[in-house]
């Protein structure tokens, strides 16, 4: 196969980015003419293979071994070097996640390949891909043509390329294939899953989130959108005021110095819309914002817009939302 897609799973789950790195394999096999596979680590993953073998590639590559049972950096780069140089992809293509940024590099390297990561896009020129990435806080966007012998590495960000857009097929078939790993080999002990970030927060994965910005006004206000967020069963994030007066951890920072983020649902309360809150988020299905100033910048991205008082806002939609749950 041409391109190698690589697939993020815990407990039996399949990480959202990787069908958003599904989407753009697909893309590119069809704008190149390339073959595509899926490649799953793991052990006992009958289940997941059988899921990806129901979109449209052409083959599902299964690397069951009982050292993969639980990521661990070494087990994954190790494997995944032997998987690649026997299987001679173009491409291999991960969504930028956590793990990936933990182990790829190490790929790259072991490979003497590039690593083009937090990729925003494609186009095609000449029948070449060129890749996108933005640098300097979104202010640049950089024009990447790879060149030297393949495989070259490729990460996509968050929302480059949208799950929705996933092709399905008729059933690719399942190739189990081996790779040799012994424990000496895994120098790491395992302790807990991988969690996006300490706390459990993961806001990459989320489909709905609630992010508060400065004009949230104090501390004490952030436990009405805590209650909004838990009504809703949304992820809590913030703009980067709200985490520098420490009244949520860094994990819950949208934008370029926190995360790149896709949710079905966005809603920004009391945020500007400054570029670097909205490189992280623009991605959004549904943008709703909520602001007392009918000039904020976030309403020029935003669906739906609610020029307003957050302080009074809140309380009631959260009444409402309640009621309409009842
Ligand atoms: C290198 C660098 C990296 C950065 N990285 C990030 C990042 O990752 N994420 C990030 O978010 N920012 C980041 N920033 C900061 C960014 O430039 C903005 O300062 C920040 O996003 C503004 O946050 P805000 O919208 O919450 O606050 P403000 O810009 O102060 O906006 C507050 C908004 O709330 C509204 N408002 C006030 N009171 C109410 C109310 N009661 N009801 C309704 N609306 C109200 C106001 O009208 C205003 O629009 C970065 C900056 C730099 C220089």
């Amino acid at each position: 196969m041409d391109i190698l897609i690589i697939f993020e799973h815990s407990n039996g789950k399949i990480h959202r980015m990787s069908w958003e790195a599904v989407a753009a394999g697909q893309s590119l096999a069809k704008d190149l003419g390339l073959t595509t596979a899926i490649l799953i680590l793991g052990s006992n993953v009958s289940e997941l293979a059988e899921e990806a073998s129901k979109k449209n590639v052409d083959e599902v590559l299964v690397a069951d071994h009982p050292l993969l049972e639980r990521y661990s950096s070494d087990g994954y780069s190790v494997a995944l070097k032997q998987i690649i140089t026997d299987e001679s992809p173009t491409y291999v293509i991960m969504g930028h996640t956590y793990m990936v940024r933990d182990f790829l590099p190490r790929v790259s390297v072991a490979l003497k390949k590039p690593l083009l990561c937090d990729l925003t896009g494609y186009y095609m020129e000449n029948g070449n891909s060129v890749f996108t990435r933005q640098l300097f806080q979104g202010k640049i966007t950089s024009d990447i043509l790879p060149n030297g012998e393949p495989p070259y590495l490729l990460t996509f960000q968050s929302a480059a390329f949208q799950e929705d857009a996933v092709v399905d097929g008729s059933g690719a078939s399942v190739r189990n294939i081996d790779v040799n790993l012994d424990k000496s080999m895994i120098r790491s002990q395992y302790e807990e899953p991988f969690q996006g970030e300490v706390g459990g927060v993961d806001l990459t994965a989320a489909e709905l989130i609630v992010t508060i910005g400065r004009g949230i006004g104090k501390e004490e206000n952030i436990n009405m959108v805590k209650e909004l967020g838990d009504t809703l069963g949304a992820q809590l994030g913030a703009s980067r005021p709200v985490v520098d007066a420490e009244w949520l951890p860094t994990a819950h920072q949208v934008g370029s110095s926190g995360q790149t983020v896709s949710p079905k649902l966005y809603l920004a309360l009391g945020i500007s819309g400054a570029i670097q809150h909205v490189v992280g988020m623009k991605g959004s299905k549904n943008i709703v914002a909520i602001n007392k100033d009918p000039d904020a910048p976030i309403f020029e991205l935003a669906d739906y817009g609610i020029i307003g008082d957050i302080i009074e806002i809140i309380p009631k939609l959260t009444e409402a939302i309640k009621n309409a749950k009842a």
